[in-house]
């Protein structure tokens, strides 16, 4: 099986080729680098199945070789990332989708949009179920980000119905572990290098807004039975265990042994206030179920980053 993966430098995109690559025939990664590193894909380089193309799919990208799956991951995703590259962030997230959609339709490959559980806003709702539309601020700070993503999830149904492309879309939910950019504002990063070098822990607002932590194992397993679900469907991927972000500083406290102190800043304007994935749907039609319980993922989290302690910002 040959696949293509955009942004596949990236978080995800590192872990999803180690879980591909024993048994692909290729792997071809097309990056701008901009949020990705080469570090990310670094074992996988000198492999005979594993092309780098440095390329930003908001661009055309001409491929003669039948993929027979394209999976569309590009984009900056981090608040701090796609507010410093807000246009980058909107061309990846439409022309971007656009360009890997084209792709998929020319092999009829099966295609599967990487979307995220910023596509429901600040909800309203708590479980968010695939069938509930959101809370979205179209012109707020995060709307570079949401917006994109919305407009990524109508393109693919587009095809899907123009062109009957069999394309799955799933809506990641907060996904931590090994090969995050540590310095890109990311709570679980930021939280874990403060409490390591014992600075202040920075909590924004009053701390009791939700998130649900994934584990990166979890995530890419459930991209994987999505990539393979030969319908096209919209699926929630991540973890329902919803804590707070105050009680997430003090568990990474206690695994780290930290003294930091916990310090409260102002909450950015329009930061979700909660964020419960509900995952009835992905765990009975794909049989998704996330294994690694929060203080376990933290743990490994924890020990990578000492590891890569020369990398700590
Ligand atoms: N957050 C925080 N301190 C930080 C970084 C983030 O309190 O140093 C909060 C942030 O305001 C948000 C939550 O943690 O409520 C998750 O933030 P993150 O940027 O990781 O993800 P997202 O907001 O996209 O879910």
């Amino acid at each position: 099986m040959k696949y293509l993966i955009t942004g596949g430098a990236g978080f995800i995109g590192s872990h999803l080729i180690g879980k591909i690559i024993t048994k692909a025939d290729k792997v071809i990664v097309l990056d701008n680098l901009l949020t990705g590193s080469k570090k990310n894909i670094e074992k996988f380089i000198k492999l005979d199945n594993f092309e780098f193309k440095p390329h930003d799919i908001q661009h055309h990208y001409d491929i003669s070789e039948k993929m027979d799956y394209v999976i569309h991951l590009a984009s900056c995703a981090s608040p701090l990332a796609y507010t410093k590259f807000p246009i980058n962030t909107l061309k990846s997230g439409s022309i971007g989708t656009i360009n890997a959609l084209g792709i998929a339709r020319k092999f009829n490959s099966k295609f599967l949009l990487s979307s995220t559980s910023e596509i429901y806003g600040d909800p309203k709702i708590s479980p968010q179920s695939e069938d509930y539309w959101g809370n979205v601020n179209p012109t707020g700070p995060r709307s570079m980000y949401d917006e994109s993503k919305r407009f990524a999830e109508a393109a693919t149904q587009a095809y899907v119905s123009e062109y009957d492309l069999n394309a799955n879309i799933i809506r990641i939910f907060n996904t931590y572990g090994e090969n995050m950019q540590l310095n890109d504002g990311r709570v679980v990063t930021n939280f874990i290098v403060q409490a390591l070098n014992n600075d202040n822990i920075t909590i924004y607002g009053d701390g009791l807004q939700t998130r649900s932590f994934s584990y990166i194992e979890d995530t890419v397993n459930g991209l994987l039975l999505a990539l393979n679900y030969p319908k096209s469907e919209i699926f929630n991927i991540g973890n329902d265990n919803e804590m707070s972000i105050k009680d997430l500083a003090t568990l990474i406290l206690e695994l780290t042994k930290s003294d930091s102190k916990i310090i409260y800043k102002k909450l950015p304007v329009d930061d979700p206030l909660q964020r419960k994935p509900d995952l009835t749907k992905s765990k009975k039609i794909l049989g998704y179920q996330p294994k690694i319980d929060i203080v376990t993922g933290l743990s490994k989290t924890i020990q990578w980053i000492k590891n890569n302690s020369n990398k700590i910002v």
